[in-house]
Formats: structure tokens, C-alpha cells, sequence
């Protein structure tokens, strides 16, 4: 699984490490980051909750 954040489009709402904080926590400025081994880590399941709460659609999830 790859998780991708889109830096130009996030506006560091938040909804993402708060519907998935084992994956996703915030910079220093707010925006999105992964933790690390996330994508190691994180189940599917996690990372398509996190990024449908994104209110700009700044998370893709793909496979490989
Ligand atoms: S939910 Fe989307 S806009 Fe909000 S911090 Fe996460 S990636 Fe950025």
C-alpha cells in the first residue's frame, strides 16, 4: 500500500490524524505528515478513513 499527501492541495484541516492518528500527525505549520512506517503499518482500512474525512482530497491510497 502507498499513501500519498498531496502538500500543494492539504490545508491542514487536521481530519486525517484525528481519524487516523497511528498514520498521520500534523508539521510544525499543520499540514498533513506520515508518521513513520506508516505505510508499513497503517491498515487500509485506516488510510481510506483518513483520506475520505479530507476535505480537499489531498490522500491517495493505491496499492504496491
Ligand atoms: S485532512 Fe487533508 S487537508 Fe486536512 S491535514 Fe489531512 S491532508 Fe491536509
Amino acid at each position: 500500500m502507498r499513501i500519498r499527501i498531496d502538500h500543494h492541495t492539504c490545508i491542514g484541516s487536521g481530519q486525517c490524524a484525528l481519524t487516523a492518528p497511528e498514520v498521520f500527525t500534523q508539521d510544525d505549520d499543520g499540514y498533513s505528515a506520515l508518521l513513520p512506517d506508516a505505510a508499513e503499518t497503517a491498515t487500509r482500512r485506516q488510510a481510506t478513513q483518513a483520506a475520505l474525512s479530507c476535505p480537499v482530497q489531498a490522500i491517495t491510497v493505491t496499492d504496491g
